[in-house]
């Protein structure tokens, strides 16, 4: 992969796509800037080579078109300025591609940056409106995409962007190639024995994922909500927890695939039950075989996670992706931060995806403990499937 390193960016303008996309709580604070900090080392190398630095990142979903204050990027410009520990302000700009982003950019000096705003305040980034994305493109020299956790989306400033540059003038930054390189040579060359710890809401959306990891780990443990649809295949009680009816016979298949080709697949053993989606509700610890009718799974029990640090106990690559319950109410929290604690203890090379299993790992105190934590939950899921990420085709692109 072409890096900033390969191309010539002495004293350009340099547009660099982050992905600032980090969470905040109900008083708009910046609960982990971890994005931020991951893009420091592009942004910093841009600056020692005297580059005037146009900076853009989606954050959230604001209504296209419309300026909303609570998805305004200001928050972040401040935060990045903290982390660079540079004298001069970040400029921020008031809009996307509108007049002060256009005065604002035209001004910049050597080293100086400048945020624009939130991208999808443009309905023009998520329609990947070529229009929109020679608007952006006008702003600099150089097009540098380090936005890893945006790269499977066909967006404006990912993809239509790069056709404005040839291969002289775009390049990944730092964290898109780490991202990138990381996943394909544990994927490629895992030391065995690997294992896969898969979790979050549903089947669906981590279907094509853990059908690929089958061609290439040795063990599977599954959890959250997920795991109610593999227990449902094989005709046990699962209350009314998470399930996705449709997907019984799909669920099956990746059970018999896994024992046809010697797969260990673990799902959870016991339950945290509750009658109501409520943190304020009635707990049980229950067997997964015992789960009253009227109740719900919430999390894996204290069996299932004894159970899991068993299996993780040999592994030597672990990739783990979705939490193993509604870990944001404390009361069904314990089950992912053992799950956390569990890997992180291991010596495995340990890889982390995804915003909510990050967001566990933080939580649980175990962020350095593990190998790797990536910034992208769905782009690393389409690195897992094998799938082309938009974001870096666009760079090959002549
Ligand atoms: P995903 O985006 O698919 O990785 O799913 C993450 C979400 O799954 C988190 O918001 C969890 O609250 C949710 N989740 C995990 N376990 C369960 C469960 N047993 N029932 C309902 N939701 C769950």
């Amino acid at each position: 992969m072409r890096t900033i390193k390969d191309i010539n960016i002495d004293g350009k303008r340099v547009f660099i796509r982050c992905d600032f996309n980090v969470p905040k709580d109900e008083f708009g604070n910046i609960t982990d800037d971890r994005r931020i900090r991951a893009s420091l080392q592009t942004i910093r190398y841009c600056i020692d080579r005297d580059c005037k630095i146009i900076l853009a990142s989606h954050y959230e979903r604001p209504e296209p078109g419309k300026y909303e204050e609570k998805y305004s990027l200001k928050p972040v410009a401040k935060r990045l300025h903290t982390l660079l520990k540079i004298k001069n302000e970040i400029l921020m700009a008031e809009d996307v591609v509108g007049p002060d982003a256009k005065a604002k950019a035209e001004k910049l000096e050597a080293g100086d940056i400048l945020l624009l705003e939130n991208l999808r305040f443009e309905a023009g980034e998520t329609t990947n409106d070529e229009n929109f994305a020679r608007e952006l493109a006008s702003f600099a020299d150089v097009y540098v995409n380090d936005a890893f956790g945006a790269c499977h989306r066909k967006h404006a400033s990912i993809y239509a962007i790069a056709q404005f540059f040839d291969k002289e003038h775009k390049a990944a930054g730092f964290l898109l190639s780490k991202e990138v390189n990381f996943f394909s040579k544990v994927l490629e060359n895992p030391v065995r024995p690997f294992v896969a710890v898969v979790g979050g809401s549903k089947v669906s959306g981590k279907l094509e994922a853990l059908n690929k990891l089958l061609d290439k780990v040795d063990k599977v443990i599954i959890g959250g909500g997920m795991a109610f649809t593999f227990l449902k295949a094989q005709g046990y009680e699962i209350g009314k927890s998470l399930v996705e009816d449709d997907l019984l016979d799909e669920a099956n298949r990746v059970m018999e695939k896994a024992h046809r080709q010697g797969i260990k697949f673990y799902l959870p053993v016991d339950f945290v039950v509750a009658p109501e989606f409520s943190e304020n509700t009635a707990v049980k610890y229950l067997p997964s075989q015992e789960i009253p009718k009227d109740w719900m799974g919430l999390d894996t029990g204290p069996a299932s996670s004894r159970l899991f640090r068993e299996v993780l106990n040999d592994a030597q690559t672990i990739i783990w992706n979705g939490p193993m319950g509604v870990y944001e109410m404390d009361k069904f929290s314990k089950g992912s931060i053992m799950m956390s604690h569990h890997i992180a203890e291991t010596h495995a090379t340990t890889i982390v995806g995804g915003g909510d299993t990050a967001d566990v790992a933080q939580r649980a105190g175990d962020v350095d403990e593990m190998t790797f934590v990536s910034t992208g939950g769905g782009a690393s899921l389409k690195l897992i499937e094998g799938e082309e990420l938009p974001g870096l085709t666009a760079l090959e692109m002549d």
